[in-house]
């Protein structure tokens, strides 16, 4: 496994690995990683010839109170999961050597940025748009993955791919869970014992909602119901939204439908987490 570390670095590689025709999976990450990322490299190195891991903080998708400088950064254990699962390469640049210059260019999509999380991050997607099109020029993957935990930032990115043509095949990969049902994520180390316990209200929420879904509930406002029910009733949760919109345009909906997203987001302490159930299909009634 090899470590990159400039662009120009990352670029002669993949310049020589493009050379003899190989297909490259990308999977962009902030580092600090578990067995959700995990599940993203597997499923890459199975559809690809070369994975690349990269793994930078970006700064640009934090707001000013946010977590930037006390995000987890845990590289010598990251390698070592990287090794074992058999990436092909990490990219690790520094933030200097990302964002160079007069650094005016930005990539925006005004009307989804603004929904769902984009109302407590207003900066966040317009951060995480800039360096997904900076990796994926850097990089020329074939293919790149993404995980359904951050459903909104995967349907923004795709927005992108289609709008701007970036000829790069996106891969959603599902949420994978703790045991409990809480969602992994890097965030949840910040958690103690007892906001653990409150955080897996989010996946309860979730299941009362999909098993209301399989008994036949089609309207959105009666799910949304049991979803408050759920959330405000726990000590310790501060509920920040919950949502039931359009899978591909964030818009609410009344119905659920085929390609719904029920999406929840609560602070548990300090820490904000984010859920979603995603409904690819129902039946018709
Ligand atoms: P992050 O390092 O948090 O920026 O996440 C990097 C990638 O891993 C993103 O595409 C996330 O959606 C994905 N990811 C994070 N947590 C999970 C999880 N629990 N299950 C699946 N994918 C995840």
């Amino acid at each position: 496994m090899e470590l990159f570390e400039t662009v120009e670095a990352l670029r002669r590689f993949v310049a020589k690995e493009k050379a003899s025709n190989k297909s490259i999976g990308l999977v962009p990450t902030m580092g600090s990683l578990h067995e959700g990322h995990a599940s993203l490299v597997r499923r890459s190195i199975e559809e690809n010839d070369v994975t690349i891991v990269s793994i930078f903080v970006n700064p640009k998708q934090f707001g000013p109170n946010e977590d930037f400088d006390k995000y987890p950064r845990t590289l010598k254990e990251d390698m070592e999961l990287l090794r074992k699962l058999g990436a092909t390469a990490i990219f690790h640049p520094d933030i200097d050597g990302i964002y160079v210059r007069d650094d005016f260019t930005e990539i925006t999509n005004t009307i989804l940025s603004e929904k769902l999380c984009g109302i407590t991050r207003p900066t966040h997607f317009k951060g995480v748009l800039k360096i997904v099109a900076k990796l994926f020029n850097i990089a020329e993957p074939t293919r790149a993955y993404f995980g359904m935990k951050d459903f909104q930032q995967y349907v923004i990115i795709k927005h992108m791919v289609e709008d701007l043509n970036f000829n790069i095949e996106l891969v959603p990969c599902p949420i994978v869970r703790e045991e409990s049902g809480l969602a992994l994520s890097s965030r949840n180390r910040y958690l103690s014992i007892e906001e653990r316990e409150r955080a897996l209200a989010l996946n309860k929420a979730l299941k009362a909602a999909e098993e209301l879904i399989n008994n036949g509930e089609r309207s959105a406002f009666e799910v949304i119901k049991v979803l408050y029910s759920i959330l405000s009733e726990t000590e310790g949760l501060r509920i920040d939204y919950i949502k039931i919109v359009d899978g591909w345009t964030l818009e609410d909906t009344v119905q659920i439908s085929t390609n719904t997203l029920i999406a929840l987001a609560c602070y548990v302490g300090n820490v904000r987490l984010i859920d979603n159930l995603y409904i690819e299909k129902v039946e018709i009634l």
